[in-house]
């Protein structure tokens, strides 16, 4: 009897999850409505200069994110108006749970809980509506931190953390990673190949047909890089240089199959 009991509430714990998942799956990918996206920057502690760019940020230096990816789903037909919005939300002082180096997956399971927690204490300052999708970027002083860990966007909890760097000049790149993250945790997969840092083709190229092939010019978002020839990758300046590809259309519903 105890026995099924307990069986019982793990199944229901179980579907609940499962359910949740799915409905924050569909619920930011229909495109019925404009989804909410609020941008955390976090002093990552390593130098004086994130502060001071943190003081000085404004919603203004993220509006590119938004202005990329609207024009992007228009470009794809979605006919809603403003498809995501992207403010900058204050501070937040707790830096998050460190995300496990190696590939062990209960490791990783027990980041990703710790990671929702985390995104559960931090995401409702006073004043401010709950954003759907959280990102948490942690701003670096290049002086002392010339490169930074991976950044993560989970579609399971809607949260993604982004390593920048605290400078002027990388404002706009930084901006590129934000985007990239976002739309991870919209369920776009990664284009690139991990050992090579190649954009995979074809659906890591924002021209796949082009003719001839290379140069390159624009960076799929999930790829990361363009190829300049069969060797060589270059990461985009800025969003400007940027474009979603058509499978990662499809993987944040901006488009059906066919
Ligand atoms: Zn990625």
């Amino acid at each position: 009897m105890w026995r099924n009991l307990r069986i019982a509430i793990l199944l229901l714990v179980l579907a609940i999850a499962a359910y949740s998942n799915w409905y924050d799956k569909y619920s930011t990918t229909d495109w019925d409505e404009t989804l909410w996206v609020g941008v955390f920057p976090i002093d990552a502690g390593d130098g004086e200069a994130a502060a001071r760019y943190i003081a000085e940020l404004d919603t203004a230096d993220l509006a590119d994110i938004e202005s990329f990816i609207n024009n992007e789903a228009h470009r794809y037909g979605v006919l809603l108006d403003r498809p995501v919005r992207v403010d900058l939300y204050p501070q937040v002082r707790e830096r998050p749970p460190e995300h496990p180096a190696d590939g062990n997956i209960l490791a990783a399971m027990w980041w990703s809980l710790k990671m929702r927690m985390y995104a559960r204490r931090n995401s409702h300052p006073d004043g401010y509506p709950p954003p759907q999708i959280r990102i948490f970027v942690l701003y670096h002083d290049p002086t002392f931190t010339q490169s930074v860990p991976h950044s993560v966007g989970l579609q399971k909890g809607l949260v993604g953390v982004v390593h920048a760097f605290a400078q002027r000049s990388m404002t706009r790149p930084n901006n590129v990673v934000i985007a990239h993250e976002l739309l991870h945790t919209l369920g776009a997969s990664d284009k690139y190949d991990p050992a090579t840092l190649a954009p995979l083709y074809p659906i890591g190229y924002a021209d796949p047909g082009k003719v001839p092939r290379y140069p390159q010019t624009l960076t799929e978002i999930m790829a990361g890089r363009y190829a300049i020839d069969e060797h060589n990758f270059e990461m985009p300046e800025s969003l400007a240089e940027v474009r979603v590809g058509a499978a990662t259309a499809l993987e944040i519903r901006w488009t059906r199959p066919k």
